[in-house]
């Protein structure tokens, strides 16, 4: 009680009331070196929250973390909630690499990598797809052949997000062409090396946050090398399962929420008996998933139930329905194209191309119910 009482009066004195309203997303602030904010009130509260290490909550303190226990990141979590608070920061350091780090890496690399993530002074990008290496990502080719203290890096990375952008990447090499899974190792390459090339990809909703990534001869420290060599491919399939909690929660996430039974109402379509039944049921079906997911989550720290590629799936497939039901509630505007739609207009349109991206991005569906298949029910290999 005495813990919930003093994150409130901290909050009331801390977070400014602009950051308890709807963000959206030309308001994110990314971690970067380059750290830009919206205005004054946003760097106030990212200021608030890294300095109390409340991004990073469960972390412990001397690595830039609060050191909270389950309950009180519980009852952090549930007051930020309540207050409808914005997210301080956006990054994948935080949400998957770091826990990587804290797993796997040795006490230097978390004493150098670590607290910069927390403070938000990091842009990381994923280099893990690479042509011809998406779904079955253990063969990939890019190759880092060891040259005294440091690995010789050559290939290519795909579809790698906001790699232009990035200050590191967190990337899946070739050590090994002994055994396909067992000769990756995960390393950490800074983006400013030389022999690295950034090619951005444009993409069918007009933004280009997409890039192919170039390796010649780039020269990495044996140092940035986390776990052991060759033992990349479980550290991968640790990040992956965090990497698809995070999309899970696509569903709750208040910057890309557009209620379409709200716009159902607002463009008077009581006529339209069938799209309304079609949005009960998705409002029906989005309500069990999110009590699947607060059910998950607690399993999942109890330790019982790893649930990230059944709710992965789940919660892809059920947003990017409700993007459709939101640009079937939009009428013929609906197939304007981008260049003249306008406002909401325009946002929903965007994000009903975006949509696509969310069964693909992570592992894409098909993946999921193999894997699902496999080794959840059991069922056989081929
Ligand atoms: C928005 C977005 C962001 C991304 N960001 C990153 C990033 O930052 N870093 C990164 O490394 N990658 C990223 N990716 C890449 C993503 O991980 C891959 O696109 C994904 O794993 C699929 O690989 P692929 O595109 O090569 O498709 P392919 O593997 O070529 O698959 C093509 C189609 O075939 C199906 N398929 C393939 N194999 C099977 C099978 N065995 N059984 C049934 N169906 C199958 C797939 O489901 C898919 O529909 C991103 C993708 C998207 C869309």
């Amino acid at each position: 009680m005495e813990f919930r009482e003093s994150i409130k009066a901290w909050l009331e004195e801390n977070c400014p009331p602009s950051m308890r309203t709807p963000m959206p997303n030309s308001e994110q602030v990314w971690a970067s070196s380059k750290i830009s904010f919206p205005s004054k009130e946003a760097e106030e509260w990212f200021k608030a929250m890294t300095a109390n290490g409340f991004c990073t909550p469960d972390w412990p303190q001397e690595y830039g973390g609060a050191g909270l226990n389950d309950e009180e990141i519980k009852i952090l979590k549930e007051e930020l909630l309540n207050i409808n608070a914005r997210p301080a920061q956006i990054n994948f350091g935080i949400t998957m690499l770091g826990p990587i780090i804290l797993e796997y890496a040795n006490k230097e690399q978390k004493e150098l990598f670590l607290p910069k993530i927390s403070r938000g002074e990091i842009w990381w990008c994923q280099g893990f797809s690479e042509p011809g290496s998406g779904s079955d990502l253990a063969s990939l080719s890019t190759s880092a052949t060891k040259d005294g203290d440091h690995y010789v890096i050559n290939g290519a990375k795909i579809w790698t997000s906001e790699a232009n952008k990035a200050d590191y990447m967190y990337c899946l090499v070739r050590t090994s062409k002994e055994s396909k899974q067992g000769g990756i190792s995960f390393i950490l390459i800074d983006m400013n090396s030389q022999g690295i090339e950034v090619k951005p990809i444009k993409l069918l909703s007009g933004q280009s946050p997409f890039c192919q990534v170039f390796f010649s001869d780039v020269r990495v420290p044996v140092a940035n090398l986390i776990g052991e060599e060759n033992q990349g491919w479980e550290i991968a399939k640790r990040l992956l399962a965090l990497e698809r909690m995070m999309m899970s929660d696509l569903g709750s996430e208040g910057a890309v929420d557009v209620d379409p039974m709200k716009l159902f109402k607002e463009r008077n379509l009581t006529k339209e008996t069938s799209l309304y039944y079609r949005i009960v049921r998705h409002s029906m079906r989005q309500n069990a998933i999110d009590l699947t997911m607060s059910r998950a989550a607690m399993e999942a720290r109890l330790g019982s139930f790893n649930p990230s590629m059944v709710l992965k799936y789940l919660s892809t497939e059920e947003v990017q329905q409700r993007w459709e039901l939101n640009l079937y509630a939009l009428g013929s505007i609906g197939i304007k194209d981008l260049e003249s739609a306008q406002g909401d207009e325009f946002d929903i349109i965007k994000s009903f191309f975006y949509s696509k991206a969310y069964t693909i991005a992570g592992g894409s569906s098909e993946i999921q119910l193999n894997i699902i298949s496999k080794n959840i029910l059991g069922l056989p290999n081929e």
